[in-house]
């Protein structure tokens, strides 16, 4: 029997009302899991409500009362980390493993939003004139929401909610859509932890929820990472109804190899980041570009065997190093960008388009694809993937080799594998992206630091935790006092000055 998902609203979970429902798969079978419901206005309208409701009891509960739940959120997090990685791992395909890496990952930003009070604390200037101290203070915002997508469905939310929250206000999430129990499992255990009922909610929607949240003058900020064209939209709408907004959008993510780099460290690089998580990943390298031919030709020659006995199958089979695609469209997606990389003629030097997992032949596998010759005027080369596909782009030096990145249009991730730090280190600086890794496929900054690409990757001034992710959900006030009271000058018609 198909399971029916419902909403988290009020600390509570409800039943979906508007009649019409998403499909949630089981990606390594290809079965229909669940049916999620898709909120009305009016439903994403009674979780602003709740939201709101619990705004100011919230704002008003001091740092460190609000660093307890989030210390004992991260506890309950730790102690149910198995049963959630193998529920986002059945939803979401990728391997158990790397589920639970991402939770992880997400439960580090957790860790940072226990130091809230810290964080929070405020800049003090005494006697900047007679009698005059300045301070500032960081207040928050009230009810903001975040709009997360399918690939990090534990991750992405815990990059928004918890240092949302820890910094005082109340949240609605609206989750993907394709693998929303991860999220809904997430809040129950906020409001265990101790968070008022209505701090988080969880509307599960598609555009009317997330139009709704976009318009509605009770929501003061937008949190919203997905694809580019809807990272364009939401950052446009929400802007335009006056609320602050982090839009993170799409990526095509190159990794430079030089002659003098270590091949076998590169070229283990290139495997976990290319199809690690069948290359859902925003931070994916989809475009390896070796400099020079002899570095191509000794990349391969180590990369195509690899790619070949890739242990593509079931998300929970311990021995997967890769699992299926989350759905059959995305899959679908995918076997099509291989099929247009073929007619733009690149060299299709592994084919994994005809895979199946033994016993698993409805499931949306596809294996491990690797294209040579790939050229910066192909579609395959423009435009992401996000599927377990490696481009190779050959450049003749290291000034075409940065040019190509730094000419594509996204801007989320590079790297540079070398030995010579005089090249890294101008390389660092000349990237026109986000983020950068030197010797390093994935760089994801940690919790402490912030997230974000630049050009079409983000949209916004605020990168995602860390720091940024602090001002992102607060307001800075700044109060300039005089005591004693006594002192008296008289009215003054001029701008006041410092004397
Ligand atoms: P998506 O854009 O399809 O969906 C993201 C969210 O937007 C979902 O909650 C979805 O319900 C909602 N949505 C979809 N269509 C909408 C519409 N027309 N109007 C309003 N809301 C809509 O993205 P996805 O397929 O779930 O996720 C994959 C994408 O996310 C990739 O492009 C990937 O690069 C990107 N991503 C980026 C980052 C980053 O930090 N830059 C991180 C993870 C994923």
């Amino acid at each position: 029997m198909t399971t029916e998902l419902h909403h988290y609203v009020g600390g509570q979970n409800t039943k979906g009302r508007s009649g019409r429902f998403g499909d949630v798969f089981n990606p390594t079978t290809g079965e229909l899991a669940a049916k999620v419901p898709l909120a009305t206005k009016a439903e994403t309208e009674a979780a602003i409500a709740n939201a709101q409701d619990a705004a100011e009891g919230w704002a008003n509960t001091s740092p460190i009362t609000r660093a307890r739940v989030m210390f004992k959120f991260k506890q309950l997090i730790e102690d149910n980390i198995d049963e959630l990685a193998v529920m986002l791992s059945n939803e979401h395909g990728k391997v158990v493993s790397d589920a639970k890496g991402s939770i992880i990952r997400g439960l580090e930003v957790v860790e940072f939003a226990c130091g809230i009070p810290h964080l929070l604390k405020g800049e003090f200037s005494d006697g900047v004139s007679s009698g005059i101290d300045m301070y500032s203070m960081r207040r928050p915002l009230g009810v903001v929401a975040g709009i997360t997508p399918f690939n990090f469905p534990a991750m992405v939310p815990m990059w928004m909610f918890t240092v949302a929250i820890a910094c005082g206000n109340t949240f609605v999430l609206k989750p993907s859509e394709k693998d929303p129990s991860v999220p809904l499992r997430l809040a129950e255990l906020m409001i265990e932890a101790g968070a008022p009922a209505g701090v988080l909610n969880v509307v599960n929607g598609d555009k009317e929820s997330v139009d709704t949240l976009l318009t509605d003058p009770r929501v003061k900020a937008i949190s919203f990472v997905g694809s580019t064209p809807i990272a364009q939209y939401v950052y446009a709408t929400a802007a335009a109804h006056g609320k602050r907004v982090q839009a993170m959008g799409g990526a095509k993510n190159h990794m430079i190899v030089l002659p003098d780099a270590d091949m076998d460290q590169a070229a283990d690089a290139l495997i976990g980041a290319g199809y690690g998580s069948a290359g859902e990943r925003c931070m994916a390298v989809s475009v390896a570009v070796p400099v020079g031919d002899d570095t191509a030709e000794a990349l391969l020659e180590r990369l195509k065997p690899r790619v070949e006995s890739l242990k593509v199958g079931p998300s929970t089979d311990p021995e997967s190093e890769m699992g299926p695609l989350v759905t059959k469209q995305h899959l679908d997606k995918v076997r099509g960008y291989i099929d247009l990389g073929v007619e733009e003629g690149a060299d299709l030097v592994v084919d994994g388009r005809d895979f199946k997992a033994q016993g698993y032949e409805d499931g949306f596998f596809v294996g491990g694809c690797l294209f040579d010759k790939v050229t910066s005027d192909m579609r395959i080369y423009k435009e992401e993937i996000f599927g377990p596909v490696l481009s190779m782009v050959r450049a003749p030096n290291f000034d075409e080799a940065l040019r190509l990145p730094n000419d594509h249009e996204y801007g989320n991730g590079v790297a540079i594998f070398t030995r010579d730090g005089d090249a890294a280190r101008e390389f660092a600086y000349k990237a026109e992206i986000g983020m950068v890794g030197i010797n390093v496929p994935i760089p994801v900054p940690l919790a402490f630091h912030s997230f974000g690409g630049w050009k079409s990757s983000a949209f916004g001034d605020h990168n995602q935790h860390g720091p940024d992710g602090v001002r992102f959900y607060t307001k800075l006030k700044t109060v300039t006092s005089r005591w004693p009271t006594g002192i008296r000058s008289g009215a003054e018609f001029i701008m006041p000055t410092h004397k």
